[in-house]
């Protein structure tokens, strides 16, 4: 087994659901709230959740500028959801105070399909994932969830809201820039491994 170790950012939301898909995946990982909690990181998870009350606690925490230093170092990242509206270059929609740390080169909306209750589910297709043959889709959960509105040019999609989910169809809900990640939706809440096993594989390494 290995030994890196992978961090969670874990001020609020869904730390739990991202340590139990490493535990499935057998990766240590660590709870990251204080600036010292990145010494050592592999590499970083930013959970769900809600990215305003986040921002708020990473600036109480000072850990913001420690973070973005180490994003800049290279330190690999993948965020789902809130965790995605963290991670990227411009946020529409969200507090003029909000902390963009500014990883990946994207322009992302806050609540851009709606409120909780249009949180949806749909399967997506994500040819990346596919290791040696056909694999079944992406079974994604989208919960007051962002969308990605501008793509800068070094910027791989990933994944897109289907044809059969009608007038957000082609939305642009997962990227990857180097050593950042980013989906709008959770696959720790949904029992699938596979942007998890993606994210340690090509980003990490490991
Ligand atoms: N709407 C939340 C926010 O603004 C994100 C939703 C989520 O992470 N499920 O942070």
């Amino acid at each position: 087994m290995t030994q890196e170790t992978i961090g969670i950012l874990a001020l609020q939301g869904n730390v739990a659901e991202h340590g139990y898909v490493l535990d499935q995946l057998g990766v240590p990982h660590r709870k990251v709230r204080l600036p010292r909690d990145l010494e050592g990181l592999s590499g970083l998870i930013l959970p769900g959740g809600e990215s305003t009350t986040m921002s708020k606690l990473m600036v109480f925490n000072e850990l913001e500028d420690p973070l973005r230093e180490a994003l800049r170092g290279g330190l690999p990242a993948y965020g789902t959801c809130a965790g995605m509206i963290l991670l990227a270059d411009e946020v529409l929609d969200t507090r003029p105070d909000a902390v963009s740390l500014g990883a990946i080169d994207i322009t992302v909306r806050r609540n851009a399909f709606g409120r909780q209750v249009d949180s949806f589910e749909t399967d997506l297709d994500i040819p990346q994932l596919a290791i040696g043959g056909d694999q079944p889709p992406v079974h994604a959960a989208f919960i007051r969830a962002p969308w990605v509105e501008r793509v800068g040019d070094d910027v791989e999609v990933l994944a897109r809201v289907p044809e059969s989910a009608g007038e957000t169809a082609g939305t642009v809900v997962g990227v990857r820039q180097g050593s950042a990640m980013v989906t709008s939706f959770h696959p720790e809440s949904t029992g699938e491994t596979r942007l998890h096993e993606f994210f340690l594989r090509e980003l990490v390494g490991i």
